[in-house]
């Protein structure tokens, strides 16, 4: 069984990596998640995907689960004509809300409310902000013309960023609402939802997962300044949190991105919700065999941050080294931890002002207990995953095994820091549920004689209460 590294990784599936072959070997080089991203047009293949990726658990005893980002209101240009146009310094152009195909002189913007919210002075950024422009006017219904800054070749239907401007776009898009129904009706267990501002921005979600009786959880990412304003409650409304570096590296200064990654890891780990890094760790893989230096060194500072995972994107989903990409991000992740990750360096002890106290304080003891002691595995017994949860983000050094009798809990434990989750539908009474985890754990070779092991539950453990319990034995 795959212990290590305890930093979960994410794979996106696409061309490059949906085919039932190709999802085996990235499951046995170590993916945690399969990602399916919407922006992306995968629609077709979700149910399909998800339906391999079963069977592949199955086949391989594995729990690898699946996220569904949803696109929200990503702004596009429209076609252009001849594969592609040169936008050259000063070249003024009119961005127009009525599609045509593009040229020089007009591009289509997917966004109808784009000249009534934006203001002369303000900052168009295409294509991952590799063309920038700047607003002259507006006529405030159908035309804003923009002069460019830095020009660059423009092909269809890139992204558009507008880091000044307040968007007046649901975070939840029509389109949104039908891929999500889609995701959910085919089984999928994480959804991400794309430029979230704020915390309400999730409840329309919310609402469809429980319209829907579905059992999924919400990954707010984080790429627009005003989700930065309002983190934490933001990250109190999620059930997971991802640094989506690659449009908050357009929609915010670059230079500010790696203070907020540690900053909102940080952030994540006080609230006991997993997190995730993502786009461009190993970028240069969709072309390489291997990464750059500084990519190595990206993966591994995700690591020291204390991510619970990181993710690749175009290098699993296009690139041409695919398996390759995980196996570095497996080697790099697996290194770091071994050689110098400072355990428990996070450990914030808990605040007693807070409504979880008394169980917080359980697990953040129980971890310290484990420490002292040195002990093997910590055994988490858990109804609702809050009690994993907390104790995983105390990043402990012992392996940490959940045991649960709600099964849906075993795919959202999957992007947990350094949680492995057995499920048990009988735990019995407390003293049988201890003596029944070390029998498996012992059966499965993940502890042996002499080994000292932690238990963490509630007393008695068929009333799923809160932690209140903490015992200590040696096999
Ligand atoms: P995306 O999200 O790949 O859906 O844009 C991740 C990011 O922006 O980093
Ligand atoms: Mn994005």
């Amino acid at each position: 069984m795959k212990l290590n590294p305890k930093t979960k990784i994410i794979a996106t599936v696409g061309p490059a990596s949906d085919s039932l072959e190709k999802l085996e070997t990235l499951l046995l080089s170590g993916v945690d998640i399969f990602r399916i991203n919407y922006s992306h047009g995968s629609h077709e293949n979700v149910a399909a995907i998800i339906k391999n990726i079963e069977s592949l658990n199955l086949k391989h005893k594995k729990h690898a689960t699946t996220l569904c980002d949803l696109q929200g209101p990503k702004l596009r240009i429209g076609e252009v004509e001849n594969n592609g146009i040169l936008l050259n310094r000063n070249d003024q152009v009119v961005f127009v809300t009525k599609p045509c195909i593009g040229s020089k002189e007009r591009l289509y913007m997917s966004y109808q409310e784009f000249p009534k919210d934006v203001k002369a002075g303000e900052s168009i950024l295409i294509d991952d902000g590799k063309i920038k422009l700047e607003v002259i006017d507006t006529n405030g219904t159908d035309k804003v013309t923009a002069k460019v800054i830095y020009g660059g070749l423009l092909s269809s239907r890139k992204g558009v960023n507008l880091p000044n401007t307040a968007i007046s776009l649901p975070a939840l898009t029509e389109k949104d609402l039908i891929d999500a129904a889609f995701a959910l009706q085919s089984g999928v267990t994480w959804i991400g939802l794309s430029f979230v501002r704020k915390a309400s921005d999730l409840k329309p979600l919310r609402d469809l997962i429980h319209k829907m009786d579905k059992s999924a959880y919400i990954i707010a990412k984080i790429e627009k300044p005003e989700a930065l304003a309002e983190l934490e409650q933001i990250i109190s409304a999620a059930d997971g949190i991802m640094v989506a570096r690659g449009d908050l590296g357009v929609e915010v200064p670059f230079d500010q991105v790696p203070m907020i990654q540690k900053e909102i890891v940080k952030r994540c780990l006080i609230h006991a919700k997993p997190v995730i890094i993502a786009t461009q760790m190993l970028e240069s893989m969709i072309e390489n065999f291997r990464p750059t230096r500084a990519e190595a060194n990206d993966v591994a500072n995700a690591v020291m941050d204390g991510a619970d995972a990181i993710m690749l994107s175009g290098e699993t989903s296009v690139g041409d080294f695919p398996i390759e990409a995980v196996q570095a991000m497996d080697r790099i992740a697996h290194w770091t931890e071994n050689h110098g990750f400072l355990y428990y360096q996070n450990m914030i002890a808990p605040d007693h002002r807070h409504k979880f106290f008394l169980r917080d304080s359980i697990c953040y003891n129980a971890c310290r207990m484990a420490q002292q002691i040195g002990v093997k595995a910590i055994v988490v017994f858990t109804h609702s995953g809050y009690t994993a949860m907390r104790v995983a983000s105390y990043r402990p050094e012992a392996n940490v095994y959940v045991f649960t009798n709600n099964a849906y809990l075993l795919d959202k434990m999957q992007l947990l820091w350094g949680t492995q989750s057995f499920y048990c539908p009988e735990l019995g009474n407390t003293d049988e549920a201890v003596t029944l985890s070390i029998d498996i754990l012992k059966k499965e070779k993940l502890l042996c004689l002499h080994d000292t092991v932690l238990h963490i539950g509630s007393m008695p453990v068929e009333m799923h209460g809160s932690a209140n319990m903490i015992r200590l034995s040696k096999i």
